[in-house]
C-alpha cells in the first residue's frame, strides 16, 4: 500500500539524472538551473560544443529521432523535457513509455503544428487573428479572397524567428508568395496592425496547479524579438485577461511544464493569441534575475514532480538580447558596458560562430522604475558597440 500522502504521480529528487532534447540556450539554461539544485544533467543535441552540452554532465550527440541516439539517451534519465518543439512526436511517445517526459508528446504535437494549434485554439473558444489554412491551391486562393491584404503566409511546421514567413501586399504576389515557401502546408493570417506584443508565461505541475508570471511587454525587431520588459505596461483588466487566457490554454492542453503564449495587443486592448511554445521562451530570460523563481527551474520542478515556486518578480525587470550583429566589427565591448552600469547581468550562452541575427546571449536589468530598467538595458547593450 502507497503512503497516505503519496502523489499520483513520479516525483524526482537530487541527484536524479534530467536529460533535455536540445543543445542550444533554453536547455543550457534548464540544465543550469537542474544542476544548483543537484540534479545530475543531460543533453540530446546535434553539435558535441554547442551550449547545452559544454555544461551538461552528460551528452548524447545525435538527431533527436534516431533511435540509437534515443535509445542512449533513455538510458540515462530519470525524466526528459524539451527545449524546443519540433522534436518528433514518435520519439517522445517511445520514450514516454520508459521515462518521466514532460511536457507529453501530445502538447509538443499541438504547437509544433501551426495549423493544429490554430484548430486547437480556435476549438476552445480562443480569440485568434483571422487565419485559413493553405494546403491546396483552392485554399489559398480562397484564403487571400477571405483575409483579404496585407496577409501573412506562414509554413504550418518548423518556422521560427519569422523564418519560413512571407508577407503578401498585395494579391497578385499571392502565387510567388506561397511558391517561395516551397508551396508546403501555410497558414495564412490576416495583418494585425497591434498595438503592441505581450507574452504569458505559465507553469503548470503534475497536480494540475498552474502559476503565472506577470505579463511580459515584447518589442519584435526583423521579426525576431529584441528586448522585454516585465510587468508589461498594460493596465489591469488586459493583465488579468492575458494571464487567464494563457491558464485557460495550459489548462486545455493538460500540459505538464512551461507553456508560452505570445499576444498581438490591439489598440482597442484586444488580445489575439499569435503563437504557443511548450517550454520556456526568450521573453521570459529575464525571471532568472528578476522573479523568486526562474522558469526554467519552474521546469525543473515541474518535471520532477515537485511543488512549483513563485513567479512575483523581485523588481521591474528588462531584457535585451545580444544578436550575432553585435560581433560584426569586433567583439563587444564589455568593459565600456559594465563601467557604464555596473548592475547590468550578462549571460553568453557559449556560441563559438556569430552570425546576423543569432541569439548570442541577453543582458538583464532590475530597476524599481519600469521605465528605467528598459532605458539601462538598452543603453547598456549600445556601449558594446563603438570605441
Ligand atoms: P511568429 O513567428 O508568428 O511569432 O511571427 C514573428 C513576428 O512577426 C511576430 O512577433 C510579429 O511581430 C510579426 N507577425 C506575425 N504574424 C503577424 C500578423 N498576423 N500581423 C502582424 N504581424 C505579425
Amino acid at each position: 500500500m502507497s503512503a497516505p500522502d503519496a502523489p499520483p504521480f513520479p516525483r524526482l529528487y537530487p541527484p536524479a539524472s534530467l536529460g533535455v532534447i536540445g543543445g542550444g540556450q533554453l536547455g543550457r539554461m534548464f540544465l543550469q538551473a537542474a544542476q544548483r539544485m543537484g540534479y545530475r544533467t543531460g543533453v540530446l543535441g546535434e553539435i558535441a560544443e554547442g551550449p547545452g552540452p559544454q555544461v551538461a554532465h552528460w551528452s548524447v550527440i545525435g538527431p533527436p529521432d534516431h533511435l540509437p541516439a534515443l535509445r542512449s539517451f533513455a538510458d540515462q534519465a530519470d525524466a526528459v523535457t524539451v527545449e524546443f518543439e519540433n522534436v518528433s512526436a514518435p520519439a517522445l511517445r517511445w520514450l514516454g513509455r520508459r521515462k518521466v517526459v514532460r511536457p507529453g508528446w501530445r502538447t509538443v504535437w499541438v504547437s509544433q503544428d501551426r495549423l493544429r494549434e490554430k484548430t486547437f485554439l480556435a476549438g476552445h473558444g480562443i480569440p485568434l487573428a483571422p487565419w485559413r489554412p493553405v494546403r491546396t491551391e483552392a485554399e489559398w486562393v480562397v484564403a487571400v479572397e477571405s483575409l483579404g491584404c496585407p496577409l501573412i503566409l506562414k509554413t504550418a511546421a518548423s518556422g521560427y524567428d519569422g523564418k519560413g514567413q512571407v508577407r503578401v501586399d498585395e494579391p497578385d504576389q499571392a502565387a510567388s508568395a506561397w511558391a517561395s515557401l516551397g508551396r508546403v502546408p501555410c497558414v495564412a493570417e490576416g495583418w494585425v496592425a497591434f498595438a503592441s506584443e505581450v507574452s504569458v508565461i505559465v507553469a503548470r505541475g503534475a497536480d494540475g496547479e498552474a502559476v503565472t508570471y506577470p505579463v511580459a511587454w515584447n518589442r519584435h525587431e526583423r521579426h525576431i524579438l529584441d528586448s522585454t520588459l516585465m510587468p508589461a505596461p498594460v493596465g489591469p483588466v488586459v493583465a488579468q485577461e492575458a494571464r487567464r487566457l494563457a491558464l485557460a490554454i495550459a489548462e486545455a492542453l493538460e500540459t505538464v511544464g512551461v507553456l508560452t503564449v505570445e499576444f498581438f495587443l490591439t489598440a482597442e486592448g484586444h488580445l489575439l493569441v499569435n503563437e504557443l511554445a511548450p517550454r520556456p521562451h526568450n521573453s521570459g530570460h529575464l525571471t532568472i534575475e528578476g522573479a523568486t523563481t526562474s522558469q526554467f527551474e519552474q521546469q525543473v520542478r515541474a518535471l520532477c514532480g515537485l511543488p512549483l515556486g513563485g513567479c512575483e518578480l523581485v523588481e521591474p525587470a528588462a531584457m535585451a538580447n545580444l544578436l550575432g550583429d553585435l560581433w560584426r566589427d569586433r567583439e563587444p565591448n564589455w568593459g565600456r558596458m559594465f563601467r557604464l552600469d555596473p548592475g547590468v547581468k550578462l549571460h553568453l550562452y557559449g556560441k563559438r560562430t556569430p552570425a546576423p541575427g543569432r541569439k548570442m546571449g541577453h543582458l538583464t536589468v532590475l530597476d524599481p522604475c519600469r521605465e528605467t530598467a528598459i532605458d539601462r538595458v538598452l543603453a547598456a547593450r549600445r556601449a558594446l558597440v563603438g570605441p
